[in-house]
């Protein structure tokens, strides 16, 4: 039975003149030292509630969202895995919470270790020369690999070179990027298995072209199995190949894209390393080079000089500052523990599960969920709803109907080239039991597509607030209490 009074909303609950407790001499305090002119001469208009009524007010507002520690949270492409609680009180210890960014560098040398120690790990993985810690997130990440590869063409007197290649299959921020770093965006259709059209490739590069963006795995979540060939067509036609790694998740131990003829990458260590993305930041998208482009990442960078770590801003081909300071170092001393406690082995075991759980719930769920692509995925898989055998019920009826399954939705409507897509990424932290009870779920709903088509167009009936109208949602936002 629900508790009647329990769910009635703050405002119903308040009574004239109660409160929590009062701090008579820090209220007096104020009437001394502020300005009479900015005390207010009213009582605000605020429910009046007891302290422990407000606590079960807020305690219960949190619970009412879906959360990763309280729920399977399949976001394709965001990577919400678990990841342990220790990092992040150590990632809060004294010493780097409360290092100032204007501290002279003999006062915090355990933190610029830690970043030097994190670049290190960073080039390990990846096989690359040279990484920058600056960036807070991976657009950010992106923006400044494309601004290092145009302080790159710059030097060599490449200045015509004014258009950078996406193909379809490239995550949204992509082009996004190479406009905003002043580029003509040149998009190519991807080839009938969702990998990079060779020809169409060929044919968009020229002596006008400064990079390729490839997302690998790309955004229908296949390899780029070609990347190698790739690699080898555009620096013949004196490119530069950046890549999309923010789902390295599917690669982390398994391969270096410096074998892959990869020259710039950002990583997002929201994702794969200890900091989940959906959390709203703040983030780290760090970008490594190849040792050809590595001066002209933004500076300073940390270096280690007869066991002193200091950084280093004699780069003069830097293209500069990419961020006030250092980059989010709370999220970097995540990243750091999380590199730092596993071996090689463990970091391939963790790519290889996070192949291994998509292709699984793939398989269970073929047949009633199309893949769009019927292939081997890497860290998520792509599913495709087609109205038209599904009673007219569309993708988003069928996340939303998840929610009364107790599940998150799946990523929807995203790749854009797949009609009506869901994207589901179970990462390697969910259990076979865990990733069961979703494909049940869906084959549930699945069943119910058949029988009450119905149920999914009401969904969701169990939560806390019905189907919205996104649209008016968040074009007029009511956000009164
Ligand atoms: C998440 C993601 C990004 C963007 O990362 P943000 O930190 O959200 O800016 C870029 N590319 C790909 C492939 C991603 O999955």
């Amino acid at each position: 039975m629900e508790n009647i009074l329990q769910n009635k909303l703050s405002i119903e609950k308040s009574r004239a003149g109660r409160r929590g407790v009062r701090f008579e001499s820090v209220q007096k305090h104020a009437e001394g030292y502020l300005p009479k002119n900015l005390l207010r001469t009213s009582v605000p208009h605020l429910p009046e509630l007891s302290e422990f009524d407000t606590v079960r007010h807020f305690t219960r507002l949190s619970q009412l969202n879906y959360s990763l520690d309280g729920q399977f949270y399949p976001l394709g492409s965001c990577t919400m895995k678990y990841n342990p609680k220790a990092y992040d009180t150590l990632s809060v210890l004294e010493p780097f919470a409360s290092a100032h960014p204007f501290a002279p560098e003999s006062a915090v040398q355990g933190t610029l270790q830690v970043m030097y120690e994190l670049q290190e790990l960073l080039k390990e993985i990846t096989g690359l020369a040279a990484f920058t810690l600056q960036p807070a997130a991976g657009a950010h990440g992106e923006l400044t690999g494309i601004l290092t590869v145009r302080a790159y063409h710059d030097a060599q007197k490449n200045g015509s070179r004014t258009e950078v290649i996406v193909p379809d299959t490239a995550h949204g921020t992509n082009p996004a990027t190479a406009n905003m770093a002043g580029y003509t965006v040149v998009n190519i259709k991807s080839a009938a298995d969702g990998c990079v059209d060779k020809e169409a490739l060929q044919a968009a590069l020229s002596d006008k072209t400064a990079a390729v963006m490839l997302t690998v795995p790309n955004t229908v979540g296949l390899f780029e199995k070609d990347i190698r060939e790739i690699a080898d067509m555009v620096h013949k036609a004196g490119a530069l190949l950046y890549m999309d790694g923010a789902n390295f998740n599917a690669l982390i131990g398994l391969a270096k894209p410096v074998d892959f003829g990869v020259d710039v990458m950002h990583l997002n260590l929201h994702k794969t390393f200890a900091a989940p993305h959906g959390g709203g930041g703040p983030g780290s998208g760090p970008v490594g080079a190849a040792a050809h482009v590595a001066p002209f990442l933004p500076k300073p960078i940390v270096e280690k000089k007869d066991g002193v770590y200091t950084l280093t801003g004699e780069m003069p081909q830097s293209l500069g500052k990419m961020k006030a300071f250092y980059g989010n170092i709370a999220i970097c001393l995540r990243g750091y523990c999380y590199l730092r406690q596993f071996d090689a082995n463990t970091l391939k075991n963790i790519a290889e599960k996070a192949i291994l759980n998509a292709n699984y719930v793939r398989a269970k769920l073929k047949g009633k969920f199309n893949a769009f692509f019927d292939e081997n995925c890497m860290h998520e898989c792509v599913l495709s709803i087609n109205p038209k055998e599904m009673n007219g019920v569309h993708t988003a009826d069928v996340a939303k109907r998840l929610l009364d399954y107790g599940f998150y939705a799946p990523t929807i409507y995203f790749p854009l080239i797949v009609p009506e897509a869901m994207m589901v990424e179970p990462t390697e932290t969910e259990s076979k039991e865990m990733l069961d009870a979703f494909v049940d779920a869906l084959e549930k709903i699945y069943d119910e597509i058949q029988t009450n088509v119905q149920l999914l167009h009401d969904a969701p009936t169990t939560q806390p607030v019905a189907r919205i109208d996104e649209v008016s949602a968040a074009r007029n936002p009511n956000l009164r209490w």
